[in-house]
């Protein structure tokens, strides 16, 4: 078995994936075929983004396609569901953005329910809500209130946006809101902006998971931090590359943050713009960032870790990856 059909065979979360970005680009197709026929040029292997702005400009032109109702949005969770399942992920969170309540005009419930009720069986899926560094509007504030207070099936919240922009006052009481009813917290720090960022979203919002978190490798004493407050970085290399968020390959420091200890998962981000896919993201970590086999079942365990499944359940993955890893050794690969 080569590397590739022994990572596809493992059980694999994503903890790390905005549902907008993960449009599969057949929907485009089906849409209009005359104008997306071909994979685009953004979509091509060796393509690169010149910036955050270009890579966020085609990607809402193209999400803006095709989600415009709560129905979409259930119609395109199910296909990437079961496009998920069938890399054998068993896990999944993934967040929507809540700048798109006010773009489709529906109750944020609404769109909620119509990803929850895609989940497949075999597949256990956390939807979080995507909250914009600038998103505390008069027209989203009460909403973004309301989510973190009583929203019924959502499992936690992520702040999202350029990360240039301040981090507003009421940040800290919404995140302290959402924690005192038991949601998960996430934040994006440390992709484009310094580590700084990092360091202020677990100090100030109480987030242990942190999206990209790539500037940590600037700061000794925030690497020491993650490790002391058991923070985990959510990693998506391929994004990070072709966002030019590192320079070259080598520059990416997943393997250094593992062989610290610091604990980190491995997710795709937004597909729709990288064509990637979470088998892809495993290869690149071992063909690009030169990674032991060793490190990707790490990688692969710290995602179930992280979960919120039962430590049970959990224990059942932990078994099963175990003994794929052993069968594979025995093969004389690993
Ligand atoms: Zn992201």
């Amino acid at each position: 078995m080569d590397l590739r059909k022994f990572i596809r065979a493992l059980p694999k979360t994503e903890t790390h994936l905005h549902i907008e970005g993960a449009l599969p680009w057949e929907f485009l197709v089906r849409k209009d075929p005359v104008r997306f026929t071909d994979e685009p040029v953004f979509r091509s292997p060796d393509f690169r983004y010149d910036n955050f702005a270009q890579f966020e400009s085609i990607l809402i032109d193209h999400a803006m396609e095709i989600f415009s109702s709560p129905q979409d949005y259930h119609d395109v969770a199910k296909s990437i569901f079961n496009s998920l399942l069938d890399l054998n992920v068993r896990y999944l969170e993934t967040s929507f953005h809540a700048g798109m309540i006010e773009f489709l005009g529906v109750p944020g419930q609404e769109i909620l329910h119509a990803i929850l009720s895609a989940v497949p069986v075999g597949l256990e899926v956390r939807v979080f809500l995507g909250i914009s560094r600038n998103a505390y509007t008069d027209y989203l504030a009460p909403k973004l209130e309301s989510a973190v207070e009583s929203w019924e099936g959502l499992s936690g919240i992520d702040l999202h946006g350029p990360e240039d922009l301040p981090l507003d006052t009421w940040t800290e009481p919404l995140w302290a809101k959402a924690k005192h009813n038991g949601l998960v917290l996430k934040a994006h720090a440390g992709e484009f902006g310094p580590a700084s960022n990092i360091e202020h979203a677990i100090s100030n919002l109480g987030v242990k998971r942190i999206q990209h978190g790539v500037a940590a490798i600037k700061s000794e004493s925030l690497m020491q931090k993650l490790l002391d407050h058991d923070v985990c970085l959510d990693m998506c290399p391929i994004s990070n590359f072709k966002l030019r968020v590192i320079d070259e390959w080598i520059d990416h420091p997943l393997g250094d943050f593992l062989n610290r200890g610091i604990k980190c998962t491995l997710s795709t981000d937004d597909p729709l713009s990288f064509n990637n896919n979470l088998v892809d993201e495993y290869m690149a970590c071992s063909d690009k960032l030169s990674m032991p086999i060793d490190q990707l079942i790490t990688l692969v365990k710290n995602g179930f870790g992280v979960s919120s499944l039962t430590q049970s359940e959990k224990n059942t993955f932990y078994r099963e990856i175990d003994l794929l890893w052993d069968d594979f050794k025995g093969n004389g690969v690993g």
